[in-house]
């Protein structure tokens, strides 16, 4: 729970911890069951019709809720994939994507800004990490896409700007809230992707919240990988690899592996061959890999693989048994890979000043 000298966080409340701070201010509890609902759709306090005035006085002085503001969003003209750019209290601002599918709105959101992970093909980490996100400004996402664009969120993926896990325990107390009866998000329809803390890896396989685990590889080897992951050099592959097995036998969850074809760096398909065989060898469980097609982003040189490769490349892991999809591509026109608006915008703001 996040304080701001004497103002509470509430949206960082769970509905139980907020009714203790409803009763705290000497309100009746059902207050903090409207309170709860109208941030759940959103809200801002001016517009909580059935909430008296001076509780709501009250609230202005002793609660913190700033809801994120909608600095741009663009709306893809190929399959309307929306992609926000939020700004938050102070102004920092993080990314989210409103996909569409037909079994229902996956919104990507943020978990810091900024990253310090310093992965070498990625815009979120090109100016350092400023901050972690508090819960509610990573369930503010969830609640400003839906009170925008008025559709449902029916699941979450944590692949926006941020490592997740290296903001531990506010993404939990974020997945717990969500996963609370308002928002109802099964934890089945979350994904979270990681750069592969393994520490937190195994502490998440025994939080007994069984979201979908996304395990950012992106090489066959621990040598390659270092070249293009930083983390690399803490935690070799065998250690990360042995992480996931400990993930899947504690939530029966498969996990699923993340690998961004860059051109001449991991694509060729001797490498599709070396990866077959590393999940093979030391997976053991089933698992899912997900070939991402590199969005380049002009600062890193790196370049992306043109679709025929990424075929081959899928192919031939097919052909050696190991499950992998090319991740399909939402939003093209309005482009734009996690991290990249923020860039621009920061940007900005320097040549401004
Ligand atoms: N920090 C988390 C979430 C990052 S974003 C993680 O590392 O997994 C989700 C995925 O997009 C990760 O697999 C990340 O490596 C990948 N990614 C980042 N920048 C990319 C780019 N420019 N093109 C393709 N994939 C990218």
């Amino acid at each position: 729970m996040e304080k701001n000298e004497t103002k509470t966080d509430i949206m960082s409340l769970t509905e139980a911890e907020l009714t203790d701070f409803i009763k705290d201010l000497g309100q009746p509890a059902f207050r903090a069951k409207q309170l709860y609902l109208w941030m759940q759709a959103g809200a801002p306090l001016e517009e909580m019709s059935n909430l008296p005035k001076k509780f709501r006085e009250l609230l202005n002085e002793r609660a913190e809720y700033k809801l994120p503001k909608i600095e741009r969003r663009f709306v893809s003209q190929k399959d309307g994939t929306v992609k926000y750019l939020f700004a938050l209290n102070d102004g920092e601002c993080v990314e989210s994507v409103l996909m569409k599918y037909s079994y229902g709105n996956t919104l990507c959101v943020s978990s810091q800004a900024g990253c310090r992970m310093g992965c070498k093909f990625c815009a979120s980490t090109l100016s350092g990490r400023v901050r972690n996100l508090t819960p509610s400004e990573i369930l503010g996402q969830i609640t400003a896409a839906e009170r925008d664009s008025g559709e449902r969120v029916h699941g979450i993926v944590m692949m926006g700007i941020g490592e997740p896990l290296d903001n531990y325990d506010n993404v939990i107390k974020f997945l717990h809230l969500v996963g609370e009866d308002g928002h109802g998000i099964g934890m089945r329809h979350i994904s979270l992707s990681t750069c592969g803390l393994v520490p937190q890896i195994r502490h998440l396989a025994e939080e007994g919240l069984p979201v979908t685990l996304s395990v950012s590889l992106h090489a066959h080897c621990d040598d390659r990988r270092k070249k293009i992951m930083p983390i690399a050099n803490k935690y070799p592959i065998e250690e990360l690899l042995s992480a996931c097995r400990y993930y899947f036998e504690k939530t029966g969850r498969r996990v699923s592996f993340e690998y961004t074809l860059i051109s001449g760096e991991n694509d060729s398909l001797d490498d599709a061959r070396a990866l077959a065989a590393l999940l093979k060898r030391e997976m053991k469980y089933p698992c899912h890999v997900n070939l991402i097609m590199l969005n380049e982003v002009s600062e890193t040189g790196l370049k992306t693989v043109d679709k025929t490769q990424a075929k081959l490349f899928e192919a031939e892991m097919i052909r050696l048994g190991q499950n992998a999809t090319i991740r399909r591509r939402l939003g093209g026109d309005i482009d734009a890979s996690c991290g990249q608006l923020r860039l621009s915008r920061n940007r900005e703001i320097e040549t401004k000043a």
